[in-house]
């Protein structure tokens, strides 16, 4: 029997909400959920692997990758590109499992458009002070550099409006437990349950 297929969502947040800590909690807890691996032009930070976190490419090989119509969607962000390639994403869903996108809302918008059906949720962080904090506690940037990066983070959450759903990172516990809701009632959904439970309706109805 065919599996009922997967829903696409995207992931949103300013850098410092929890986003990639939430996600990775999520796709651990989750069997039926994965992740999709983006590729990007920016550098390799430390702890990171090459195909785990991103697939790391020259800006050549990026640009190539968009002539071939590669990608789903791209978008530059803070200087470097990054876009989400559309092999293997519409095979996940047909095999039945759900697949994030972790992308910035230049790629929702994209994303937003192509893919009716899709989901989107945004996850916020409980206040600016909370979120200056978790920035600082990152590593030894200047206090220039964090003032920079609350910038672009306002900027990025001016666009919450977008999404279906919001998630605020306050207690780490909560919002995953708000993340898996999310993923749960969208299977309940009359939609989904039509597909996956269609002899049981038939039966009832006959
Ligand atoms: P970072 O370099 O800190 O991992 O990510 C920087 C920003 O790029 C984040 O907002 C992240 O969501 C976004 N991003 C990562 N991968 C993609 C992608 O494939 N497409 C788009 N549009 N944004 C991405």
């Amino acid at each position: 029997m065919k599996p009922t297929p997967g829903t696409l969502y995207i992931v949103s947040a300013p850098s410092g909400a929890g986003k990639t800590s939430l996600v990775k909690a999520l796709i651990d807890a989750e069997a039926d959920i994965r992740v999709s691996v983006s590729h990007t032009t920016r550098a390799m930070r430390p702890g990171e692997t090459d195909g785990v976190n991103y697939h790391f490419v020259d800006r050549a090989t990026f640009m190539a990758k968009i002539e071939h119509g590669d990608f789903l969607e791209q978008a530059e962000v803070f200087g470097n590109l990054y876009g989400t390639s559309k092999t293997s994403l519409q095979q996940t869903l047909d095999a039945g499992q759900d697949l994030i996108l972790e992308i910035d809302w230049q790629g929702g918008e994209q994303v937003r458009r192509l893919m009716p059906g899709m989901r989107s949720i945004f996850i916020l962080p409980p206040s600016q002070q909370a979120l200056r904090q978790r920035l600082k506690n990152r590593g030894q940037d200047s206090d220039e550099i964090i003032e920079g990066r609350m910038r672009e983070a306002v900027n990025e959450m001016r666009h919450y409006v977008e999404y279906d759903y919001l998630v605020i990172n306050d207690d780490f516990a909560t919002a995953l437990s708000d993340l898996k809701a999310i993923f749960r009632s969208n299977r309940l959904s009359q939609r989904l349950q039509q597909t996956r439970h269609e002899a049981l309706l038939q039966g009832l109805l006959a």
